[in-house]
This record gives structure tokens, C-alpha cells and sequence, in this order.
């Protein structure tokens, strides 16, 4: 196997404060010897725990960026206790082109994993993260929101682990993210995802859904900014207690009937918004022609009694877009 190409340009064990770049070959028409350049920033002073934050893994998802600004900008190393390293805008050429996945290789970087050295620009960035900073890591948050086709009830999420008391690790860092929302989440496809690896190395991952439609707002990257500091507080890498804004409500995704598909294209008439509670057989969405008028909708209905959660986003739907995500509450 060939040796990842990925250099940073500072120091990633270095005392102090810096900032740079992972700096990623991408040799292309309109730059010859060209470079993908990521930022990073690291903050490291003493003995501790290291602890890896990123963003934008989906370059359409703005919470996790607001808040690693935020934070690269802010903590100091004096009040750092071990490592820090940020790195805002993960998958660097989807965030720049606001989309989910890279524009320049088409690969959803939250299905590369555990990537490729050899492969393209988002394999590399895959390879590079599972194989050189998850190892160095003991904790990960990897922010997401819906991006531009989904919403999102904000929740910090943990994955239910074959190992009890590596499952028992992330749901108190979950906790103590201290989202409106604390989700036991299911996923529909797990292979690929950094979340998966992360959680093969044996470290503690915190993921979250903070809202979505491709953007952010005031209250989402308040929750955001705040999380980050709370699970470094929960790591013992900064000093203080935990702050939370009211409790946090436990959900759970006990089974694949939680996700509700569209069965055809159509215009979408949503009748159950985010955070409604809904009882099995309710109709939750009409899904209308979008070729003739004078024809009868399809008629979504919930598969389950809960909580809506996540849902689709844009007023038009495709033929097995997401719908709906009904959770339930949890323990
Ligand atoms: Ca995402």
C-alpha cells in the first residue's frame, strides 16, 4: 500500500497554538503541482487527552464550521489541558462548493472511510484521518446538520456498540454535549462512515444532527459552539462543569421502520413538523403530482407512534427521498 500523500504543515504535537494546513496534492489542468489546503489548527499544552474535531465532513452542513472557527479562534493553550486538534472544514472542496459531496471526485466522504492512499482527493482525506489523527485521538466529534435536503431536530448522537463500556463512554459524552436532543441513532447505512471508524478504534465519538436546509441559525450554532466546549469539559481537556440550557430529551431509533421513503416524485405537503408527536397510521405527508392538477396525493403515513425528528427539506421530492424520521423517546 502507498504511503498517503496528506502533510500538515504544522506540527500536529507540538505545545502551543497553531494553524495551518493538511496539504493534499491535486494535480489538475488549472494547477499542475497544485494543493488541496485544509485548514487546521492545534492547541496543545501538558498531559491529556487528544481530541479531534471536525466539520463540514458534508460541505452543505454549517454548524460544525461556525463553531470550529469559534474555537480555533478562542481557546488558548494556558487553559488546555492535552490536545486539541480542529479542523473546520473537513471535506475542504465540498465545503467550498456548498455541497454535500466533493465536486471533484463525487465521493460522499462519510462512505470513503476507512479510504484509500492511493484513491481520489476525499479517499485520501478519509485514509489520512482513519490511519494518522483517529489513532493519536481518544476522543472525536464530527459535526453534521441535514445539509440542503434534510432538517433536523438538534440532537448529539451515539450508536449502540457491540462493547457496553465503549457504548456507555460515548453516551456520556453525548450527554454531555448537551444538545435539546439525545439520540440512541440507527443508521441506514453505516459501511463507509467515519462514525464506524472511529468507533472500530475503540475511541469515543460524539456525532450530532443540529437543524439543516444548508444553512445555520443563531440558536443551532449556539448549540454547536457550546457542545464542543461541554465534551471538552466531559474530557477533562478544559476546565469547569459541564453548561446546559435546560435538559436534554433521550430519543431513540429502535428499528429500520423509523425512516419513512417517498414512493414517487411529487410536490411536498408536510402535515407533522419537526418535534410533533405523531401515532402510528397518522398521515404525516402528502406527496402531490407534479405534472397535472385534479389527481389524488399520496398519502405518507407513520409507521410508528413518536417524535418527528428529521425531515425532508426542499418542497420537491424524488422517488426514495427521506421523508420523515420518527423517533422515540428514550431511556
Ligand atoms: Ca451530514
Amino acid at each position: 500500500m502507498s504511503r498517503n500523500p496528506i502533510t500538515p504543515t504544522i506540527p500536529l504535537d507540538a505545545p502551543g497554538k497553531a494553524h495551518g494546513f493538511l496539504r493534499l496534492p491535486y494535480s489538475r489542468n488549472d494547477s499542475a503541482w497544485g494543493n488541496v489546503m485544509i485548514p487546521v489548527t492545534v492547541i496543545a499544552n501538558g498531559q491529556g487527552p487528544t481530541a479531534l474535531l471536525t466539520g463540514a465532513n458534508h460541505g452543505d452542513e454549517y454548524e460544525g464550521p461556525i463553531a470550529l472557527q469559534q474555537l480555533a479562534w478562542q481557546i488558548e493553550p494556558a487553559e488546555v489541558s492535552g490536545r486539541i486538534i480542529i479542523i473546520p472544514y473537513l471535506n475542504y472542496p465540498a465545503f467550498r462548493a456548498g455541497t454535500r459531496v466533493s465536486p471533484i471526485d463525487q465521493v460522499n466522504l462519510n462512505r470513503a472511510f476507512p479510504g484509500r492512499p492511493d484513491g481520489t482527493p476525499s479517499q485520501k482525506i478519509a485514509h489520512y484521518v482513519n490511519d494518522v489523527l483517529v489513532p493519536m485521538s481518544d476522543f472525536v466529534l464530527d459535526y453534521h446538520s441535514g445539509g440542503r435536503t434534510l432538517d433536523f431536530l438538534p440532537y448529539a448522537a451515539a450508536h449502540h456498540l457491540d462493547d457496553a463500556a465503549q457504548q456507555a463512554a460515548c453516551v456520556a459524552a453525548v450527554r454531555a454535549f448537551g444538545a435539546p436532543y439525545t439520540m440512541m441513532m440507527r443508521e441506514i447505512d453505516a459501511v463507509g462512515m467515519f462514525d464506524t471508524a472511529v468507533e472500530s478504534q475503540g475511541k469515543v465519538f460524539v456525532t450530532t444532527e443540529l437543524g439543516g436546509g444548508g444553512t445555520a441559525t443563531a440558536r443551532s450554532a449556539r448549540i454547536a459552539i457550546r457542545g464542543a466546549m461541554n465534551v471538552l469539559r466531559h474530557a477533562g481537556i478544559l476546565q469547569g462543569g459541564i453548561e446546559l440550557e435546560g435538559g436534554s430529551q433521550m430519543l431513540d431509533m429502535p428499528a429500520d421502520d423509523c425512516f419513512h421513503f417517498a414512493s414517487r416524485a411529487g410536490l411536498l405537503q408536510p402535515l407533522a413538523d419537526l418535534g410533533e408527536q405523531v401515532v402510528r397510521d397518522q398521515p404525516i405527508a402528502r406527496i402531490w403530482p407534479d405534472d397535472r392538477s385534479g389527481t389524488a396525493p399520496v398519502e405518507v403515513t407513520a409507521n410508528r407512534d413518536g417524535l418527528i425528528a428529521a425531515r425532508h427539506f426542499p418542497g420537491l421530492v424524488q422517488s426514495g427521498d427521506c421523508l420523515a424520521v420518527i423517533a422515540v423517546a428514550g431511556g
